[in-house]
């Protein structure tokens, strides 16, 4: 973090505890799974995997591993060229961990394996088909990597969560109003309709600064100001992020 700039009160949050919190945490660690919750420190942690305001938790399960064979420079995720193989059991394991927790929802993603010849697609496939198999009912968020471009569309169109598209960007690192208006023109000239504004927090001295810690007014702000460009669902805040409350996110889209 920039040594001058102050982390404020609105983004100080509360160590994660709770029943529920402390069963999933159990249940991942017994069956070696890993999500970006606990990866990328993400401080919605307590309130999202307890199940927040709205009794629907949602965690972010991260397949093919805990180390990304890329190193964007604002992630706090592991970093190698050459990590583990796959485990092989994590597909069943997942489904069974999914299965156990009698959550509804689930937002899967992975971090990028550029060292795989598919890059981690057919992993990925095998995981959402064993959630299926064990619980056919269960909606799946599939946020994949771009697979070095390999696969498009093979892996998760059955489980896409509509036709919508989303996009998520992190303020603070030094953005200019205009440089995210132009963003979200751009966003919305390619038409993405769902869009998630959140804080940029430093996870480490050695990823990039925090430049500003944009107020929640501002974050309001810019709620207001995407909706009145078109876009049909703003979730802005300093908390914010891509998947959080992404089972109440679906919810009030379903309905809009
Ligand atoms: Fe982190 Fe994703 Fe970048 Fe990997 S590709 S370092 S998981 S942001
Ligand atoms: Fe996990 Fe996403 Fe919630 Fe953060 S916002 S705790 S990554 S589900």
């Amino acid at each position: 973090r920039d040594p001058n700039v102050k982390k404020p009160e609105w983004l100080r949050q509360k160590a994660p505890q709770g029943q529920r919190f402390d069963e999933v945490k159990q249940s991942l660690s017994r069956l070696k799974l890993n999500t970006v919750c606990e990866e990328a420190q993400c401080p919605n942690i307590g309130e999202c995997w307890n199940g927040g305001g709205d009794g629907i938790a949602t965690a972010t399960i991260m397949v093919l591993g805990d180390t990304c064979t890329r190193g964007c420079r604002f992630c706090a995720v592991k970093t190698s060229k050459n990590p583990p193989p796959p485990d092989p059991m994590e597909p069943e394991n997942t489904a069974q961990a999914i299965s156990s927790w009698g959550v509804d929802y689930i937002v899967l993603t992975s971090v990028d394996r550029d060292d795989l010849p598919d890059g981690g697609s057919g992993h990925f496939a095998q995981t959402v088909q064993a959630m299926k198999k064990l619980k056919p009912d269960i909606m799946v968020e599939c946020l994949t990597s771009d697979f070095r471009e390999l696969v498009s569309s093979k892996t998760c169109k059955a489980q896409q969560r509509r036709d919508d598209n989303e996009s998520s960007i992190m303020l603070g690192l030094g953005e200019t109003d205009d440089e995210l208006k132009e963003a979200l023109a751009d966003l919305r000239a390619i038409d993405v309709d769902i869009l998630t504004l959140g804080q940029y927090l430093q996870p480490t001295p050695l990823h990039l600064t925090v430049k500003e810690y944009v107020t929640p007014e501002k974050f309001a702000f810019w709620k207001e100001y995407g909706e009145s460009i078109g876009f049909r669902y703003v979730a802005s805040g300093p908390l914010v992020r891509s998947s959080y409350r992404a089972g109440e996110l679906f919810v009030k889209t379903m309905v809009k």
